[in-house]
């Protein structure tokens, strides 16, 4: 099965209204240029150092998000050219974001990431977090950083019900925050929720950003990446 087969089978089933990115980590920059020749724009990748390789060499109207878990010394590399971090959970690397877009003359956008898996290897804060996080006179200081939305992964099972509760935790924390935080931002709207096995059922509970690298790359190979 061909990438452009893969990437046009799954939007054929996803809404309009829901974003895929193309989580394109490990695999070369041949099989990204063909996802964008089939149109594809947002990518995902999860290593900052992977990421700085691979961006000049591919089209300047890629949208780059990093999905992964950020390291704060690592924010100054992406910061020029990020579109979207989606793995931001705590006030430390907030600030730094800031401040690397500051130096950059832009606003880069983030996602709040929760915990709402079982695993305990997986990162992200609880509700509690996130309300001191944004009530925080220092939050409000961030000049530079638009928090766009909430983003998490599921417990890795074939326990969908489970699977669907956690997914529904996170829009329930997406709507608490809207409330308290944001009624009158438009640009808090994103819920980054389900991956190749589980996206179906993310979005039936409110996912408006998709991320995809299996189905439509094929099995990641860890050994020869
Ligand atoms: C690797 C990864 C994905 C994509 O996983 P697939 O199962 O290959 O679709 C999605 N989100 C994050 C955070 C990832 O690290």
């Amino acid at each position: 099965m061909s990438i452009q087969h893969n990437l046009e089978a799954i939007l054929s089933e996803i809404p309009e209204n829901v974003r895929l990115v193309a989580v394109s980590k490990t695999k070369p920059v041949e099989a990204i240029r063909e996802a964008y020749h089939a149109g594809q724009l947002d990518f995902g990748e999860n290593k900052a150092q992977e990421l700085l390789q691979k961006q000049p060499l591919l089209p300047s109207d890629i949208r780059w998000h990093f999905i992964g878990h950020m390291q704060t010394n690592k924010v100054k590399y992406i910061a020029p050219f990020v579109h979207l971090i989606h793995a931001v959970d705590g006030l430390k690397l907030l600030k730094e974001i800031n401040k690397q877009a500051v130096k950059n003359k832009r606003t880069i956008s983030c996602l709040l990431q929760f915990h709402i898996a079982r695993e305990s290897t997986k990162f992200g804060m609880d509700i509690n977090e996130a309300v001191q996080l944004l009530g925080s006179g220092e939050f409000k200081n961030l000049s530079n950083i638009r928090v766009a939305g909430v983003m998490g992964m599921a417990t890795l099972s074939d326990d969908m019900d489970r699977v669907r509760k956690e997914f529904r935790q996170l829009r329930l924390y997406f709507e608490q925050l809207k409330k308290e935080f944001f009624a009158r931002s438009p640009e808090f709207h994103e819920i980054s929720m389900g991956m190749s096995h589980d996206y179906k059922t993310a979005i039936d509970e409110g996912a408006t950003l998709v991320r995809i690298g299996t189905a439509i790359f094929g099995e990641r190979d860890y050994q020869s990446a």
